[in-house]
């Protein structure tokens, strides 16, 4: 037809070209990034509401381009997703944040915990790097609960009952897992008991309005007394004033992470912080 035609000649038109170059020089550009070790984990502390401490901290990547300088996640995790690389990345990820928890374990507190994202694309690709991963904790001598998996609902788009057990199955092996973003996309209350999970996250969307939206601190409140009533820990994301604190810690949420508290930082910054924060409470 003719509209086809079109659109087949507008894949040669120099800006598609460009882009698809650039893309191209991405994957390479990552491929060497790898073995460069310009990749990086910042850690950002999640705290306890009622007492102030951290005993846990999520891993969030980032990339020390050469030339482009410090990207997050969000300039090259679809990359990584669509040229296969992100199983490497997430490999790399997994083992040294298990490293991290293990030494964080011997310098902070011996029940310290790392989260780890896992993205949906990750998820239905890596299902065979998992008996590598139990030999590295093996190895290290870290107890299998010292790692949080954060996953997101969207994964029960990939056909539910395969995910539910494989979830199952990581849950029986004695990782933990918590939902993330909770609240968003296909968010179903109902999710908090179908998936075998140890902590939910409340999205940063419900929490930014919290001290003017009375719908907003509703639905805080309820996810808190569910997820409670199922036996689960609740964590909400994006905390960023003492209003926010305050209102969450009122309702009963256990965690909280946010600018207010501490910005995702380099290990050894989040070591001396996680320490003073339990020093402070007589620990
Ligand atoms: P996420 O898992 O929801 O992580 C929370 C994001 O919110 C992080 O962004 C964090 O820096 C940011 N944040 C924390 N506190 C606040 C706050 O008070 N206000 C605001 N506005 N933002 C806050 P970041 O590090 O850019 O990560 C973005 C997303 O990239 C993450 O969202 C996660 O989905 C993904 N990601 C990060 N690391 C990895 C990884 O190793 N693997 C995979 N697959 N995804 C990752
Ligand atoms: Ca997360
Ligand atoms: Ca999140
Ligand atoms: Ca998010």
């Amino acid at each position: 037809s003719k509209n086809g035609g079109r659109n087949r000649f507008s894949y040669f038109t120099p800006d598609l070209q460009e882009a698809a170059r650039a893309r191209q020089n991405m994957g390479a550009d990552m491929r060497a990034a790898i073995k460069a070790q310009q990749f990086e984990i910042v850690y950002q502390p999640i705290i306890s509401l009622h007492s102030g401490a951290v005993y846990k901290a999520e891993a969030l990547l980032r990339w020390r381009h050469p030339t482009r300088g410090l990207l997050g996640p969000a300039e090259f995790i679809p990359f990584a997703e669509s040229n296969g690389l992100i199983v490497e990345i997430g490999d790399w990820v997994f083992r040294e944040a298990a490293r991290q928890a293990h030494a964080w374990q011997a310098t902070i507190d011996p029940s310290f915990q790392v989260s780890v994202n896992k993205s949906p694309v990750q998820f239905r690709r890596d299902a065979d790097m998992y008996e590598g991963w139990f030999a590295y904790l093996e190895e290290l001598g870290l107890p299998r609960q010292s790692i949080v998996i954060e996953i997101t609902e969207s994964i029960l788009m990939q056909g539910a009952d395969q995910v539910l057990e494989r979830l199952k199955h990581y849950r029986a092996m004695g990782l933990q897992v918590a939902l993330d973003d909770f609240g968003t996309g296909y968010s179903s209350l109902s999710h908090l008991k179908r998936f075998d999970i140890d902590y939910v996250k409340i999205d940063q969307s419900f929490v930014s309005q919290l001290e003017t939206d009375q719908g907003d601190l509703a639905l805080c409140e309820a996810i808190i007394v569910m997820a409670h009533k199922l036996g689960l820990k609740v964590v909400a994301e994006g905390v960023e004033t003492q209003g926010q604190r305050q209102l969450l810690l009122d309702a009963g949420c256990d965690y909280a992470q946010g600018y207010v508290f501490a910005h995702p930082m380099p290990a050894a910054e989040f070591e001396v912080m996680a320490r003073e924060s339990i020093k402070k409470i007589g620990g």
